[in-house]
């Protein structure tokens, strides 16, 4: 009989949860390595797109969703004085996004682990180990494994080996998110508490200044499970700023005053703990591959580690999740006991078109100009973005014997 197979996940963001619970709910040994000394998600939230929902359901994690998650209305687009670039849809494709508490995902995907996954925090991978096995090291211990699953973000130390001419590179802009919990959050009118995105004209890489806005609702009352609030993204030009919170919350106040309602009002109801500032990066180039053979097994990049691109923003998680989706299912397909070379260059090949077809089609959402300013070509291209999104079917395994 083959024995077990076994992996080691080098972190643990959505993309390394995702796939260490999906391998060790079918019988994989797993390993999960995380550089902070507990397992926490920054108290913000997320779009989850159907791709998303799709890859979870793949994953066998999308349990316990529907009790978390609540539908996004298309609000249409506005430019910062309120006026509609375009106007909102309820038939449009816009409108097919969930909100999920970042908190409330992270403890779903947490929930996944099963007890086959070993659990290991405080551990910074420097990279590969070398020898004949597939390894990593922190310069202490080595941890090998048949698969090493490299889900170590941006920033990640072992892109290097899959992708050595790929690097981090700034795209210009910083994003601020908050989440204001109900209890403090502003009562808006029905037509404003949709929320919505608005977007100013101009801008490098991100189609300038832009403020996003949801509701998670009366969530998070005394007794609720999953939490609630009103969320806002505000996606800025430049460079992340060293002052502390409250200098921040003041700075954006400045930058958004005047642009319409309920900017102003979400702005005012934050506290500066509630900020999470985040500065906005990409990797770049995009890598030829995803996966490479390491040692007598191999190597695979997942989400922000392979593909972080600032266009993405409000996706990079998803398409986190279409990773682990796909790796699951080509290494799923592998004969038993045979090498995972195969299988993980099945997954590289399938990614990449997706994952530059993506990356074409939010690089024109994000080219700016004179006509992008005209606001409908912008509307339009987002709409193709969007579509890009929904497109996307998970992989089948296909038959081990
Ligand atoms: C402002 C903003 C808004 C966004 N909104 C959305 C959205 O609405 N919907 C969406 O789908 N996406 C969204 N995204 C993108 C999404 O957040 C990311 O794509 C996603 O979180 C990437 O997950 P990841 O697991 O690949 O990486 P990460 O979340 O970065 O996780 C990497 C993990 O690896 C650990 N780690 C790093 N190095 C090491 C090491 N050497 N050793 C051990 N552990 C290590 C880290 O501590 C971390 O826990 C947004 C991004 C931004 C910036």
């Amino acid at each position: 009989m083959a024995s077990t197979r076994s992996a080691v996940v080098v972190g643990a963001g959505i993309a390394g949860l995702a796939v260490a619970g999906a391998l060790a709910g079918t019988g994989w040994r797993v390993t999960l390595l995380e550089r902070q000394d507990r397992l926490r998600a920054a108290p913000t939230a997320m779009l989850l797109w159907p791709s998303g929902v799709q890859a979870l359901q793949a994953l066998g994690l999308a349990s316990g969703l529907d009790a978390i998650a609540t539908p996004v209305p298309d609000r249409g687009l506005r430019r910062p004085d309120g006026r509609w670039l375009v106007e909102p849809d309820p038939a449009s494709d816009r409108g097919s996004a969930q909100l999920v508490h970042a908190e409330d995902l992270h403890d779903a995907l947490v929930a996944g682990l099963s007890d086959r996954v070993e659990l290991r925090t405080g551990v910074r991978v420097r990279g590969v180990a070398p020898g004949a096995t597939a390894a990593v090291t922190d310069g202490d211990q080595t941890w090998g494994a048949d698969l090493v699953v490299a889900a170590d973000g941006v920033d990640s130390v072992l892109r290097e080996r899959v992708a050595p001419r790929c690097r981090t590179v700034s795209a210009g802009a910083t994003a601020w998110r908050a989440m204001i919990p109900w209890f403090r959050a502003p009562e808006l009118p029905p037509d404003l508490a949709a929320g919505g995105l608005t977007i100013s004209a101009g801008g490098p890489a991100t189609g300038g200044y832009q403020f996003f806005m949801a509701s998670l609702g009366r969530r998070g009352a005394a007794g609720a499970g999953s939490r609630g609030g009103r969320y806002w993204r505000a996606t800025v030009v430049g460079a992340p700023r060293p002052e502390p919170p409250e200098t921040q919350l003041t700075l954006l106040r400045r930058w958004f005053a005047g642009w319409h309602e309920p900017v102003g009002e979400l702005l005012a109801a934050t506290e500066p703990g509630d900020l999470v500032q985040q500065e906005l990066r990409t990797v770049h180039p995009m890598p030829p591959r995803y996966a490479t053979a390491l040692g007598a097994g191999a190597l695979a990049l997942l989400g922000d580690a392979g593909h972080s691109l600032p266009e993405h923003l409000g996706f990079g998680g998803c398409l986190a999740l279409e990773d682990a989706a796909t790796l699951v299912a080509k290494v799923q397909g592998a004969a038993p006991g045979a090498p995972l070379q195969t299988a993980v260059a099945a997954y590289s090949a399938a990614r990449r078109p997706r994952l530059a077809q993506v990356q074409r089609r939010s690089r024109r959402l994000a080219a700016t100009g004179p006509v992008a300013r005209l606001g409908l070509v912008q509307a339009r291209r987002r709409d193709q973005a969007v579509a890009a999104t929904t497109s996307w079917q998970p992989p089948m395994a296909a038959d081990p014997s």
